[in-house]
């Protein structure tokens, strides 16, 4: 034992070998580190009688490479849900991401006029294109639609009471919950109405001389079916201009276009909902919307002005990332160029076209091996809820569990369905095709 001890070359001696010529000296002073402490253990568990240099070499090696490299990366989402929380929701095309990397790398006129030579206004970005989009007043971007929800109960109802259907009062995943939130912001939340129905009188019944607004909240994660009733945020806007409050949506999510297969069916378009003048809505803008992440909220210029007074959103405000991005988008979208939105870009594709690709995969991996089924998939990222739509599969073969876990291994998250391995097209861009062929490939001949 003690002579293998001794065979463990000096640290000095191994960074000073030719093989480790361009590593960095810190980080490939951890692998070897790393590498000898393992070897020393196994030495003294007497589970090794002997160990190769070269073989220790290559760990090392190894292990240096895994050290650079960084804790995110790319997935191959194969889950059939397009806004996967879990793996990022909304993607953001190359082509908008490179027009806005023109800001993002360079020096911009984030906070500064250039008309003026003075000191500008970081909000005034993103938000003429937006507000034009939304055919809102005005708009204020923030860091996520938590943000924003946050924001606006802490400007105008905190130590005021706010009113809220009993059947709104959500938990969204990763436990953002709307009563929390609210106290922590500081407002009163009251309740009104039940958990499946809540009727305009009951609004009217409970305000009182410290109510400042009426919030709607999108259920989001679920939907309550049969014998249940909630109110039109129409209908809670005209109430409280009448009392001379606030009306407030939080839709969470918030597109558009139409939604292909009838999905829209339950959920206005932003454009129906701002029709009418409302207050104040707010979203997110990685959810239906498409972009990058943020709370967009839009309204009323006399109450955006007030959110920007509150000292709050230096904490909660954008970098000139999130905000080129939006412009992009917002961009995309004044154009129509939908296609430009990936977000949308899956969602609209076709069943048919989703065949052809999982087709043209089948014929490179074998028949046997696999087969193509129409299936049901959801939007994902609270969106939607309880609203499948048609998609295509292809059904791997053999042992879903097992099946599961190799793809996973190798970078490619599929769905369980009936005990069946799935890799569902609907959140899968065309351009990753040849490699989820390679990776099919693998893992069968595995
Ligand atoms: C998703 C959601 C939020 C939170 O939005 P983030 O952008 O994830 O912070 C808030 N409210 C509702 C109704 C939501 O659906």
């Amino acid at each position: 034992m003690d002579n293998l001890f001794r065979k463990i070359p000096k640290i000095d001696k191994l960074i000073e070998l030719k093989q480790f010529d361009k590593f960095n000296k810190k980080v490939l002073t951890e692998a070897i580190r790393e590498n000898i402490e393992f070897l020393r253990k196994q030495i003294k568990e007497k589970k090794i009688n002997d160990f190769k240099i070269d073989v220790l070499i290559e760990q090392i090696k190894r292990r240096y490479f895994f050290l650079l490299k960084p804790s995110l990366k790319p997935l191959i989402n194969a889950t059939g849900i397009i806004l996967h929380t879990n793996m990022g929701r909304s993607l953001i095309s190359k082509e908008l991401l490179e027009n806005a990397s023109k800001v993002i790398c360079n020096y911009s006129n984030l906070e500064y006029n250039t008309q003026t030579g003075k000191r500008g206004q970081r909000y005034d970005h993103a938000r003429e294109d937006l507000s034009k989009l939304l055919n809102v007043e005005d708009v204020l971007v923030v860091n996520n639609n938590a943000s924003a929800v946050f924001l606006i109960l802490n400007t105008f109802a905190k130590n005021k009471e706010v009113l809220v259907s009993r059947g709104e009062l959500v938990e969204i995943g990763g436990s953002f919950r709307i009563p929390e939130v609210m106290k922590e912001s500081g407002a009163i939340l009251k309740e009104i109405g039940t958990t499946n129905k809540t009727k305009l009188t009951d609004y009217k019944q409970a305000i009182t001389d410290n109510t400042a607004m009426l919030m709607k909240v999108h259920k989001s994660n679920f939907s309550i079916e049969g014998f249940s009733e909630e109110v039109d945020f129409q209908e809670i806007e005209t109430l409280s201009k009448e009392n001379n409050l606030i009306d407030y949506y939080d839709l969470g999510s918030g597109y558009i276009p139409k939604l292909p297969y009838n999905l829209g069916q339950k959920e206005p378009p932003l454009l129906k909902l701002t029709k009418t003048n409302p207050s104040l809505i707010s979203f997110s803008g990685d959810k239906l919307f498409g972009s990058a992440q943020a709370g967009i909220i839009a309204g009323k210029k006399k109450y955006i002005d007030k959110l920007k007074q509150n000292q709050l959103l230096r904490m909660l405000r954008v970098d000139k990332i999130t905000l080129s991005i939006l412009e992009e988008t917002a961009k995309a979208y004044l154009k129509e160029d939908y296609e430009k939105i990936p977000t949308l870009y899956l969602l609209n594709q076709t069943t048919n076209s989703l065949a052809k690709r999982a087709k043209e995969i089948q014929k490179n991996i074998g028949k046997q091996s696999s087969e193509i089924l129409e299936t049901w998939t959801y939007m994902g990222g609270g969106t939607l809820p309880n609203r499948k739509f048609p998609t295509i599969s292809l059904h791997i073969k053999g042992d879903a569990i097992k099946l599961e876990k190799k793809f996973r291994e190798k970078g490619l998250i599929g769905r369980i369905e009936n005990d069946m391995f799935l890799i569902d097209f609907r959140s899968i861009l065309p351009s990753l095709d040849s490699k989820i062929t390679i990776i099919v490939k693998e893992v069968i001949n595995q």
